[in-house]
């Protein structure tokens, strides 16, 4: 199999309790690894790395086999599978974690199948940062390393966090969290902290306010899209990577301008994820329907700098 743009991600599948303001939902399909999964799958081939006990219902992940999603990484051990509990209130942005039950993923070390490790592009998704480096370093010179985290992570095991940072191209990371990472209320600042040790952009989550990029050279801020029902904004950070990620191995473009345009591509399926619960509207989303989105973002943005130059010459 062509090795081109194989993504290949190692993150949690789990079990997800969700309450929102609109409803809630118990041992619901979640995972920081399927919702990128059902995102980039949309582009390009995707090597899942992950854990599962024999509780889980393995033909509940059939639609994303059908996709094109590859879980011959995926291990089936003695043991519960992952459970994750969390709240939103009326304001979506912030997520309150009620329980982590990390289960199959105290004892595990990741394998990787035959050609995992020759995957060009690889996504780190959030779980405990020494896992993550477990993946990496058994990777063979990717075109790209991205790695997401979390606040859990950040406060219990610093150290592992700013390791894995040292490792990787890129950084994808929720907005407060960025401020908990660098004691700094300034995103920009904190994003300059990460950017210091090694990596080369930094992309900032900011819910409902959209994403922004920040190299060491450019700054690139991308909307959310008006969603106006948002029903559950559980994955949309990891389907926001999956779309992005995706979009980088469809295209091997890894300019200013590509990154740019990935950035958009993720924004747009993330705001399809937080349309419904779990991973049911990324189940029948289709490209057709993203592309739209996507015309649709570039009118969000476009303004007309001549009528501006005009009305001054008046
Ligand atoms: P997000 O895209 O940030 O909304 O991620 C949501 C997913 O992250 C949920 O489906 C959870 O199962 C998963 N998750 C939550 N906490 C953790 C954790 N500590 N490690 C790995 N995955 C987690």
């Amino acid at each position: 199999m062509s090795q081109e743009n194989q993504i290949l991600v190692v993150g949690s599948v789990a079990y997800d309790d969700v309450e929102t303001p609109f409803g809630a939902v118990k041992r619901v399909l979640g995972g920081t690894t399927l919702y990128f999964s059902a995102a980039a799958s949309l582009f390009a081939p995707v090597r899942v790395v992950s854990v599962v006990g024999r509780d889980f219902p393995l033909d509940q992940i059939r639609f994303l086999e059908d996709r094109g999603v590859d879980f011959a990484g995926l291990q089936v051990t003695e043991g519960e599978t992952f459970y994750w509990g969390g709240r939103y209130d009326y304001d979506l942005n912030s997520t309150e974690t009620l329980f982590t039950k990390l289960g199959v993923y105290e004892s595990f070390h990741p394998t990787m199948p035959e050609g995992y490790a020759e995957s060009p592009f690889v996504f780190l998704a959030n779980i405990q940062p020494d896992l993550q480096r477990e993946v990496l370093q058994q990777c063979r010179n990717p075109r790209i390393s991205v790695m997401d985290t979390m606040n859990l992570w950040i406060n219990t095991q610093r150290e592992g966090v700013v390791e894995t940072m040292r490792l990787v191209d890129m950084v994808s990371i929720n907005e407060s969290e960025v401020r908990l990472f660098a004691g700094t209320s300034s995103v920009v600042k904190g994003a300059r902290q990460i950017l210091d040790l090694g990596p080369r952009a930094v992309l900032v989550k900011k819910g409902e306010y959209g994403c922004v990029m920040i190299t060491r050279d450019d700054y690139f801020v991308a909307p959310a899209f008006p969603v106006e029902d948002v029903f559950d904004p559980t994955g949309a950070g990891d389907s926001f990577a999956g779309g992005f990620m995706g979009y980088l191995a469809r295209t091997g473009d890894l300019t200013a301008a590509g990154m740019r345009r990935a950035v958009i591509y993720g924004s747009a399926v993330a705001s399809f994820t937080v349309e419904r619960f779990s991973l049911d509207r990324l189940r029948d989303l289709t490209r057709e329907e993203l592309d739209r989105r996507v015309g649709e973002f570039r009118r969000l943005v476009q303004f007309e700098e001549e009528v501006i130059e005009a009305a001054q010459r008046k």
